[in-house]
């Protein structure tokens, strides 16, 4: 669920003076200009260096005020027109260009890891390994709600969890570490073992691995 002050994802505007998609930007720190008032975290401007109505503003303030500058179409979010905004360069405002929809993602699954984290207070008790794996495989999460998801792993005592720990590649090499002390606990309450040569799982005193031949 996207946020209401976020609406402006969802938007989309254009440049009456060139027709192309406005950028979206998001509002610099610091207060810009005068009588601006942002009071938003987001905005929408052409940068198209090509466009009239930027091409043709250097000429117009250096006649009319004398200095270098030029304009870029600003509008604000929420709204169908915007104005004209002086830039002092060709380059402003495109450091703090937007992509909407890798907010957009971002959101979405840091909404996922917070519904996760809320299961994990009852996941043991109803057998429910899937927000414990969630976690720790998203290497996008916090780094404490992972070390919390692993640490329940040996008490949901779920040899399911071994496989897809097993396919993971971990940046963290604590929480790698903590996976691999977790996944041997497990095993050993099963009674079990990973085949040293196709890590398939079998009975601990097996002689021989059941899925690839191979003998110990
Ligand atoms: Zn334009
Ligand atoms: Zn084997």
């Amino acid at each position: 669920m996207l946020n209401s002050c976020k609406k402006y994802l969802d938007e989309k505007h254009f440049c009456p003076h060139c027709k192309e998609q406005l950028s979206c930007c998001s509002t610099p720190p610091i207060h810009v200009g005068d009588g601006l008032g942002w009071g938003t975290e987001a905005y929408f401007v052409c940068l198209n260096d090509e466009c009239p109505l930027f091409k043709k503003g250097w000429e117009h303030i250096e006649m009319q005020f004398g200095h270098r500058a030029s304009y870029r179409y600003m509008l604000l979010p929420g709204n169908t027109e915007g104005t004209p905004m002086m830039v002092g360069s060709k380059d402003a405002f495109k450091g703090c260009v937007i992509d909407p929809q890798g907010i957009k993602l971002q959101d979405e699954r840091y909404a996922k890891e917070k519904e996760a984290v809320a299961k994990l207070d009852t996941c043991v008790a109803e057998k429910n390994l899937e927000p414990v794996l969630f976690l720790i495989l998203d290497e996008a999460a916090d780094r404490k709600n992972r070390e919390r998801a692993a640490d329940l792993i040996t008490e949901l005592n779920d040899l399911a969890c071994v496989d897809p720990l097993r396919n993971h590649e971990f940046r963290d090499d604590n929480l790698a570490h903590r996976v691999n002390l977790a996944i041997k606990k497990i095993l050993e309450a099963n009674f079990k073992k990973e085949c040293p040569d196709c890590a398939e799982i079998i009975k601990a005193q097996a002689k021989k691995c059941q899925h690839c031949g191979k003998g110990f």
